[in-house]
């Protein structure tokens, strides 16, 4: 019967009009739709009062569109960027090379989102600038956003 209800839309809804690009792109989606039960619009996905997915607009107890952001990928990414990171001032380049390369990869990770958290907004617009992202892997499986029960 989900079953039935998700072809049913899919073929109504939201495969018309898509480039052949996006709709390669959603078929990583229909493993999930396969399990519609599981990903059904709840009250979770309405905004308050309302009774439909905040998002795509789909009745709760249906299945969320292939569209609807509840639905996501994720691309393996490079990025490279320009910074001042602030250190000690008595800080020499090979003191910087040793503390970084001595941290863990989650302590490593942390030192830099901190490092980008303390720029001030004037400096994220300069060195914005310098962002220069790679894309490594853009196959990655669909994943809903509620998938951590
Ligand atoms: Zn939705």
């Amino acid at each position: 019967m989900i079953k039935n209800n998700i072809e049913r839309i899919n073929m109504k809804d939201e495969f018309y009009g898509l480039t052949n690009d996006k709709m390669l792109a959603l078929k990583a989606v229909q493993t999930i739709l396969k399990n519609g039960e599981k990903y059904l619009v709840t009250e979770a996905d309405a905004s308050k009062g309302a009774d439909f997915c905040f998002v795509c607009k789909k009745p709760i107890g249906q299945p969320h569109s292939f569209g609807c952001a509840c639905f996501h990928k994720e691309m393996k990414i490079g990025v490279s960027v320009e910074y001042p990171a602030r250190v000690p001032v008595y800080w020499t380049k090979d003191d910087f090379i040793s503390h970084r390369t001595s941290l863990d990869a989650r302590q490593s990770m942390d030192v830099f989102i901190n490092d980008l958290y303390d720029l001030e907004p004037e400096e994220r617009d300069y060195y914005g600038e310098s962002i220069k992202y790679e894309c490594l892997d853009e196959d990655g499986d669909a994943i809903f956003n509620r998938n951590s029960e």
